[in-house]
């Protein structure tokens, strides 16, 4: 392993906070306890079968080490680097609105902290290396489809302008899984895989819920102090002053983070507090969706299809009601719960802050004020009456002539000739009330264009997308995945050759399992 012998690893969080003495991977309720020590378990033939090469560079990894055997063997949980030292986080969460008890890292082993060139650390966690302690009933493993999924939607995301976990590898395990993609008692055996995650932290909500839950009160301190020390070392003081901050600080960052989801029209599919990450980054993707034709209601999660907890259009409240979980799992650190209120009006004022922002961008305005956001809900209004595809009706109006406009412009947006026939006089009307106030704002047309460009993104990871690659890669050419990266790295400009990409979703799309709905079965 002589390329990698450079890389260092400060594993802070395992220093720093208590673990489960016990070293087996049985499965178990873990109490007074961060995370256990536990050892990725072996598979027979690992391979890489893809890479994102800007995160091998931020992680500082030797380019020789990333082509050879020894990268698909360490990423695949079959060998450690110096300084590895493999571990499951402990957490619980609220699911679906319910507490759910412990539930843990069940397939996901951190490996260790790399510090960067930069002194940055950076967790690795490898997705579907086997069990752990939290497994419970379940395998450890992943599959092809959903690994290919996480690792393209992490880096699409990043380049969109999203926060969030990254991915640095895509490594085949050489073995199969058993699953039950249509949970109607027909498994399957599918071909495995075993994503690599990046980011500074994968510290949840949950992971704060849990020791409350338990009244496990200094490990819940413990945890707070080393969150803020290792993950937030921008904010200074001490006290419930600082504790105060760093909620407030987690409160911001989740607005941001769910406000940018609304800007691109991506839904999460399962924001149970155990896939919130304190950090305001997205976190655990699996059946996430792009909003296609524009419907505040959907949701892509097929476990979800009856309640829609975690449609499109109430995300935001969705983050606030987990933030207000979070706030209460911090209460006992506080004497006085004004800062945990502060925090969360804190998301509230900084949610309506982004919208603002993202609308002005979005419409190509100098700034949004009341009217203008009624503006965009009349917009929404139509493209929703008018079953338009979000994505590219965003785009068509970057193109409208604004001295007189031409709904024309919007004529290969539409999924249903009828429902684009009911909207044509309201439409006509918006386009015309549109125009009028792009003229009244300051901005030149070039800088307009450019806002909305940098706004509006053109390439997205339609499911229907991800899942044609999945099928060319479960029949071994990788191809469509490598087309994909190379296509999502620059989401917002427009490249002959690419209108594959940036279309419609297809008929054959409309019913198909990954395409139009997606199963949690991973
Ligand atoms: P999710 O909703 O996918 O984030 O998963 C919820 C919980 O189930 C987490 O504790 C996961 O670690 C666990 N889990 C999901 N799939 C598996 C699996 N195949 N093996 C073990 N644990 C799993
Ligand atoms: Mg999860």
């Amino acid at each position: 392993m002589d390329t990698a012998d450079t890389l260092r690893f400060d594993n802070r969080l395992i220093q720093r906070l208590p673990g489960d003495p016990e070293p087996s991977n049985q499965r178990r309720e873990v109490r007074g306890a961060a995370w256990s020590a536990v050892m990725p378990t072996p598979v027979t033939a690992p391979s890489t079968l893809a890479v994102w090469p800007e995160v091998a560079d931020l992680l500082g990894l030797p380019a020789g080490f990333v082509d050879s055997v020894d990268f698909a063997e360490v990423f695949a949980g079959n060998a450690l680097l110096q300084g590895m030292q493999p571990w499951a986080a402990n957490y619980g969460g609220h699911q679906f609105g319910r507490w759910a008890g412990q539930l843990g890292d069940g397939r996901a082993i951190s490996l260790g902290e790399l510090v960067a060139a930069d002194g940055r650390h950076w967790e690795l966690q490898l997705k579907g290396a086997g069990p752990t302690p939290y497994s419970r009933g379940a395998d450890g493993r992943a599959v092809l489809r959903s690994s290919i999924r996480e690792f393209l939607c992490s880096e699409a995301m990043h380049h969109l302008g999203v926060p969030t976990t990254r991915a640095l590898s895509l490594v085949g395990s050489g073995e199969g899984v058993l699953r039950d993609m249509f949970y109607d008692g027909h498994p399957d055996i599918e071909p495995g895989a075993i994503v690599c995650r990046v980011a500074p932290s994968f510290l949840r909500f949950g992971s704060f819920e849990l020791p409350a839950s338990r009244g496990e009160q200094e490990l819940l301190q413990q945890m707070a102090d080393t969150c803020i020390a290792r993950d937030f070392p921008e904010l200074q003081g001490s006290g419930e002053a600082l504790l105060g901050d760093w909620f407030g600080q987690i409160a911001v960052r989740s607005a941001e983070m769910v406000a940018h989801w609304m800007r691109v029209g991506f839904v999460h599919g399962v924001m149970n507090t155990d896939n919130m990450s304190v950090l305001g980054l997205t976190i655990d993707y699996g059946p996430y969706g792009w909003v296609e034709d524009y419907d505040p209601d959907w949701t892509p999660n097929t476990t979800d299809a009856q309640g829609r907890r975690y449609r499109f259009g109430t995300q935001p409240q969705v983050v606030f009601w987990n933030l207000t979980r979070l706030a209460q799992a911090l209460a006992p650190l506080f004497a006085d719960v004004q800062p945990l209120q502060a925090g969360l009006d804190a998301f509230q004022a900084t949610l309506a802050a982004c919208t603002r922002r993202d609308v002005a961008a979005k419409l190509g305005l100098s700034a949004a004020d009341a009217a203008d956001l009624q503006l965009h809900q009349r917009w929404q209004q139509l493209m929703q009456d008018g079953a338009m595809d979000m994505t590219l009706a965003y785009r068509a109006l970057i193109g409208l002539d604004v001295a007189s406009p031409d709904p024309a412009v919007l004529d290969g947006v539409f999924y249903d000739p009828a429902r684009q026939a009911a909207v044509r006089e309201p439409l006509l009307q918006w386009l015309h009330d549109y125009a009028t106030r792009l003229r009244a704002d300051p901005l030149e047309a070039a800088e307009r264009i450019a806002r909305m460009t940098r706004a509006n993104p053109l390439y997205v990871l339609r499911n229907w997308l991800a899942q044609e690659a999945i099928e060319r890669a479960s029949e071994g050419d990788m191809g469509g995945v490598r087309a994909l990266q190379e296509v999502l790295r620059d989401p917002y400009t427009e490249r002959a050759g690419l209108e594959h990409y940036a279309g419609r979703r297809p008929a054959w799309a409309d019913h198909k399992a990954g395409c139009s709905m997606l199963s949690c079965s991973s």
